[in-house]
């Protein structure tokens, strides 16, 4: 952890790339920890086959209902690793942060240039007429008898803005990553599994030779960091504060 403190104090572009794992301390379950969402069983599914395009399309109301109980947590407070962020950003140290997760609480804790690679619950749209609705919105038109949120328009389906399996990220999504990254003089990648394609793969945009890894298991990018640490992020963000 002194390592990466003396790493944080000579860089002024970090770029921080995240995942689920950053906000379990914030009580939301990541997919792959022992207790995470793909060892819980959903009526025999997967969660990559319910978090998917075709079963959005086919089992929609079995999709509502898994999205509302296990992925959106409206009440998730930010921890130690969301507030360290904010702090280097403050301090002119952070050039963005790119997540895959889709919680809005590194916005809810205060950082501006964040970059959601899967999108976001608090943003949804009509699949029909494209009207918008922020998550409260849906919140209130979904009731356990019928889970899926109708728009007022036209009476189609609001679905969240986010990337399912089966879908494509936004291309101004990627080329921004793309830039902030080629620009990054450090980059940590923390809490995340480093699994998921083509997410995991936009590591290789950097440039530099510092990498770093800040998670609780090994990850297939190991050993191309100049540092791996083994913790839980939160204790080790919260250690390298000034
Ligand atoms: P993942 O579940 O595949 O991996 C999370 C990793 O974080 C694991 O390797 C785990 O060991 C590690 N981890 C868990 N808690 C940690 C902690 N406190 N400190 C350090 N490491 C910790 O998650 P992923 O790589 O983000 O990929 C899963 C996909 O699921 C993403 O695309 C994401 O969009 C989605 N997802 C998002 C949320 C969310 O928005 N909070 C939650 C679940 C899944
Ligand atoms: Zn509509």
């Amino acid at each position: 952890m002194d390592k990466l403190y003396d790493l944080i104090k000579r860089s002024n572009k970090i770029v921080f790339f995240g995942g689920a794992g950053t906000s379990t301390e914030s009580g939301i379950p990541d997919f792959r920890s022992a207790d995470g969402l793909y060892f819980s069983d959903y009526e025999h599914y997967r969660p990559e086959e319910i978090l998917s395009h075709e079963f959005l399309m086919t089992n929609t109301k079995m999709f509502f209902k898994y999205i509302t109980e296990h992925l959106i947590y409206p009440d998730a407070l930010p921890n130690r690793a969301h507030e360290t962020l904010v702090q280097l950003e403050q301090d002119g140290k952070l050039l963005a942060i790119i997540t895959q997760n889709i919680d809005g609480l590194h916005q809810k804790a205060g950082s501006k240039k964040v970059i959601e690679l899967h999108g976001s619950v608090y943003h949804n749209y009509c699949i029909n007429c494209g009207q918008f609705y922020s998550l409260e919105e849906v919140l209130a038109r979904e009731t356990e008898d019928k889970p899926i949120p109708i728009c007022d328009k036209c009476g189609s389906f609001i679905r969240p803005d986010v990337v399912l399996y089966g879908e494509s990220l936004k291309n101004s999504v990627i080329a921004e990553t793309k830039r902030v990254l080629e620009e990054a003089d450090l980059l940590i990648a923390g809490g995340t599994s480093l699994t998921v394609y083509p997410a995991a793969a936009f590591i290789h945009f950097y440039r530099g030779d510092k990498l770093v890894i800040i998670n609780k298991t090994d990850t297939p990018f190991n050993d191309e960091a100049v540092l791996v640490i083994n913790k839980a992020i939160g204790d080790v963000l919260d250690y390298t504060k000034f």
